[in-house]
Formats: structure tokens, sequence, C-alpha cells
């Protein structure tokens, strides 16, 4: 799939404050049950894995061992080569302006014209998947793509360490981890956003600057890079995989909020399955995953 791992060892940090010690405990008996080895660090242990957090702020921490690093442009480029050696064509620039069911073919026009037969289509369209379901005459299912901002700096008073794990705070208002030798960190902001080519805003930059100087000894001198990116959610904000029962042969594979890269060999399997009507692969049932509970039904208006 790949010549380099793809995944590499991180580990989460969920640090508290001291006076939510009670919930920091209920957190971690949550997370571990589906997470093996996870345990509470009191402050001394969480100061001695992370020293740059102020210590009259935290109280300890939820370790989560199992957090890992994605290699994410290994992943795409192992799956392009899997898709072109089984014979997938990819086409880029190619932008879908109309498509309409005609007989047993899906007929998909493109921005340039060229049209495209086939007989099943699957609305991958990310932020776009609601209007791709417009251009096909369908009502939308009312999905909504959250920004979420990301800056990354080379703090002016400490050597970061590339072994620190990711630190979040159990509220999910900030997060930031090592990223060659500076710190990426986010406000964890989930600002709707039409579908569109989302900018950082600098709301959100203020805001993530001011709780790592809250929760750390980090000065932030100069942002050297600061990105935006859309989170899609369906209203229930669990995936949305299978044919819609509206229309023969228009698959949905949308919905994965925050974790389309993580997912993404589950959910692309499970809609192979679902498109080609075939069984769950065998590993997907083991690990409880019901195709059902991802059908696009649940989202349609009763009568
Ligand atoms: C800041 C940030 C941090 C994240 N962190 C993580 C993480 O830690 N772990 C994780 O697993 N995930 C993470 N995610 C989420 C992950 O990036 C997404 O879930 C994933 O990229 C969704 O993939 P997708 O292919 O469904 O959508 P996209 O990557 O958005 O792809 C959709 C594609 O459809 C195309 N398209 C749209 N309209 C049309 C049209 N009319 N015709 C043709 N093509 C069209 C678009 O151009 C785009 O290329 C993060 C996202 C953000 C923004």
């Amino acid at each position: 799939f790949a010549d380099t791992p793809l995944i590499s060892e991180r580990g989460a940090l969920h640090v508290f404050a001291p006076g939510d010690e009670a919930r920091a405990r209920k957190i971690a008996e949550d997370f571990g049950r589906d997470i093996a080895g996870v345990r509470l660090l009191g402050r001394n242990e969480l100061l001695d894995r992370v020293p740059v957090l102020r210590p009259e702020r935290v109280a300890g921490a939820v370790s989560d061992p199992e957090c890992r690093d994605m290699d994410v442009a290994a992943i795409h480029q192992g799956f392009l080569r899997r898709a072109r050696a089984a014979g997938a064509r990819l086409l880029t620039d190619a932008r879908v302006s109309w498509l309409a069911r005609s007989g047993d073919r899906w007929r998909i026009r493109l921005a340039d014209g060229r049209e495209i037969a086939a007989r099943a289509v699957v609305n991958a369209a990310g932020a776009w998947v609601d209007e791709v379901a417009r251009m096909a005459e369908l009502a939308p299912l009312g999905f909504q793509p959250l920004r979420r901002t990301i800056i990354v700096f080379r703090p002016a008073h400490a050597t970061v360490d590339s072994g620190w794990p990711l630190v979040i705070d159990i509220d999910e208002s900030f997060y930031f981890k090592p990223e060659t030798g500076r710190i990426l960190a986010s406000p964890a902001d989930e600002t709707p956003s039409p579908p569109c080519d989302a900018q950082p805003d600098v709301i959100d930059i203020a805001t993530i600057v001011d709780r790592l100087e809250r929760w750390t000894v980090f000065d932030v001198p100069r942002i050297e890079n600061r990105w935006a990116g859309l989170r899609t959610f369906a209203p229930d904000r669990v995936p949305v995989v299978g044919e819609d029962p509206r229309s023969a042969g228009f698959f949905w594979c949308a919905g994965q909020g925050g974790y389309g890269i993580q997912t993404a060999p589950a959910m692309g399997r499970l809609t192979a399955a679902v498109v080609l009507g075939r069984d769950l692969p065998s590993d997907l049932s083991a690990a409880g995953v019901d195709p059902a509970r991802y059908a696009p039904a649940r989202l349609l208006k009763k009568g």
C-alpha cells in the first residue's frame, strides 16, 4: 500500500483543571470501554510528560495511548495507487454540474460539457454533498459543514519536544501537538459555514493564541502557517453510507465529520459492499459495523 509507515505513536492527554476531577474520572471510564490502556494521570506525572503546561492551571489528564499520527499524504497516495491498479480512472478538474436518471443509468454532466453514463453514482462530495443531491433533484439531508482552524508556530521560549503527546482539554476548547520542531494548534472551532474553500478567521486565531497562553507557557511571537478546513456532519453526527431510497443507483458516502481519514478504510469498504450488493467484509461485521446504522433513510422526513 505504501513504502512508509502510515501511522506513528503519539498518544493523547485530555487535560483538566482543578475542580474537574469527577468529570475526568467519568471520561476515563467511558474511553476505557473502547480503548485499551486508558488511565488517569495526576498533575506531577502530567507535568513530567508536558512541562510547558502551567502547573496552577492543570490538575491532571486522561491518557489515551492509542491516539496516533497519520501520514495523510501517504494514505491518500496508497488509495489512489490501489484504485488505479484495480482499473479506476481518476478525472480531475471535473466538476459535476448536472445529473439525472435515464432508464437504468445515470447521466452525469461535467462543467466542461463532458458527459458520463453510470449505473451507480456515489455522492462523496464532502461539504458539497447536499448541493450534488439537489442537482439530482433530491431534497438535501441537512449536512452542515463546520469550519476548523489550525495554526503552526515556533514558541519563543520553549524547545519543542517531538515526543510530546497531543494535548487537548476535556472540554475540547483547544488542542496542540508537536509538528516538525514547531507547534500545531487549534481552537477546535466548529463554526457553521456554507460549502466553500474555507479560510481562517482572525477571531479563531486570536482565540487559540489566548487559550494556549492560559494553559501553557508558550509565547506565540509569529504564526508561521495558518489554514482552515470544513468538517461536515449529518444532523445526528453519524456518517451516511447507502443507497438513497428515493432514487435507484444514487449512493451517499458522506458526513465523516472530523474522522474521514481514519475511518476511510472502513467507510470505503462499507460503501463498496453496499454499492455492489455484497455482504459486509467479515472483519467489519465482527467489529460491530451495522450498515443499517449508516443508511440515509434515517434522515428522510417521515410522510
Ligand atoms: C482542521 C481539520 C482537522 C481534521 N482532522 C482530522 C483527523 O484528525 N482525523 C480524521 O480522520 N479526519 C480529520 N479531519 C476530517 C477529514 O479531513 C475529512 O473527514 C475528510 O477529508 C473528508 O473527506 P471527503 O473525501 O469526504 O471530502 P473532501 O476531502 O472534502 O472531498 C470532497 C471532494 O468533492 C469534490 N466536489 C465537490 N463538489 C463537487 C462537484 N460538484 N463535482 C465534482 N467534485 C466535487 C471537492 O472538490 C472535493 O475534492 C479534519 C478536517 C479538518 C478541516
